[in-house]
């Protein structure tokens, strides 16, 4: 590993200055994606800015019902909030569909949202990869690609965001809130996470020197009808095939509100905003979800080991909306 340097500093401005004055540092929470990546020489950092004294580890109310969670709250301490387990439970159940026990115990929120993608290309040095050497080439275009994506990809990178936590976050419609120079800062999660188009190399629309200070999840009635599911190879500390973060509100069999994000097709997030549009006002019966579905899926441009995602995503969107309205009439 190359040698690097490392400093605590007291305050959230001492920190951002010191990360403008050092281009080569990078922000150290739990270190649970970070350090693996230096371990594997991916990531080669001349300085690590430890950000966990800080004092961003509380979960508080906002006005309206919401919350703002603080960067530095572990992942375990999110999930067993008791204010997220009832106001918001496709968030506690996204996060605890991530990683192990003990992972869990040490990941931060704002790490959690820049997590590196795990194609396995990325992660090795000996191959050429545009996210981690910008123009030296996709090895996944003509390689290993059943992991990848099926939406928004690029001729330059076909990788997919891995996290659970950021899917449910979309869904929810949350605000990343991160601090720079310049002061405060808030931006839509939809608008913080971006695709990879000619620069796979940047994951997110974060500016340099800035570092994520909580996320902003607003209070929506349907969140409380709300559930995430993952289908993986198997069932513990596996990264999602595909996944699903869903909220749904029904009255008399027709769709009031539904909110989707799917997670593993994309190098994002992807909030499924046009099945969302073609649900409301519909029945929730298997072929208007269906028709939804494949209305958000019309561009799906899958490779032939990842073909099977599309009727994937269709089943697990489907049986989870019917499962959320069955659960909506008891
Ligand atoms: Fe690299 Fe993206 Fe291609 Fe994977 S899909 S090899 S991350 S450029």
């Amino acid at each position: 590993m190359k040698p690097f340097g490392y400093e605590r500093p007291v305050d959230l401005a001492a920190a951002v200055t010191l990360l403008a004055e050092r281009p080569d540092a990078r922000v150290l929470a739990g270190g649970t994606n970070l350090v693996d990546l230096m371990r594997l020489g991916v990531e080669r950092p001349g300085l690590l800015i430890d950000v966990n004294r800080l004092g961003m580890d509380g979960i508080e109310p906002m006005a309206g019902g919401g919350i703002r969670i603080g960067a530095g709250v572990r992942n375990s301490d999110l999930a067993g909030d008791i204010g997220v387990r009832t106001a918001f439970p496709l968030l506690a159940e996204a996060v605890l569909a991530g990683a192990s026990g003990q992972l869990r115990n040490m990941a931060s929120v704002g790490g959690n949202l820049l997590q590196r993608t795990r194609c396995l290309y990325f992660a090795d040095t000996s191959k050429p990869c545009n996210k981690r050497e910008p123009g030296s080439g996709c090895s996944a275009l003509a390689g290993s690609s059943r992991e990848l994506a099926v939406l928004g990809a690029s001729e330059s990178c076909i990788a997919t965001f891995p996290g659970d936590m950021a899917v449910a976050l979309s869904a929810l419609g949350a605000r990343v809130e991160f601090q720079t120079e310049r002061g405060e800062h808030v931006v839509d999660i939809d608008d913080f996470y971006r695709d990879p188009g000619d620069h796979p190399e940047l994951d997110t629309t974060l500016p340099p020197g800035a570092i994520i200070t909580a996320v902003h999840v607003p209070g929506l009635p349907v969140s409380a009808r709300s559930t995430y599911r993952k289908a993986r190879d198997r069932r513990s500390f596996a990264f999602g095939l595909v996944t699903v973060a869903a909220a749904l509100e029904v009255d008399d069999g027709i769709v009031q509100g539904v909110r989707l994000a799917l997670g593993g097709v994309a190098h994002r997030p992807w909030r499924a905003r046009r099945a969302e549009a073609e649900l409301v006002g519909r029945p929730v019966a298997v072929a208007a979800i269906e028709r939804a579905i494949d209305a958000e899926l019309s561009e799906a441009r899958p490779t032939p080991e990842n073909a099977f995602k599309v009727p994937l995503v269709r089943r697990l969107v489907t049986g989870t909306l019917l499962r959320l309205a069955a659960e909506d009439g008891r």
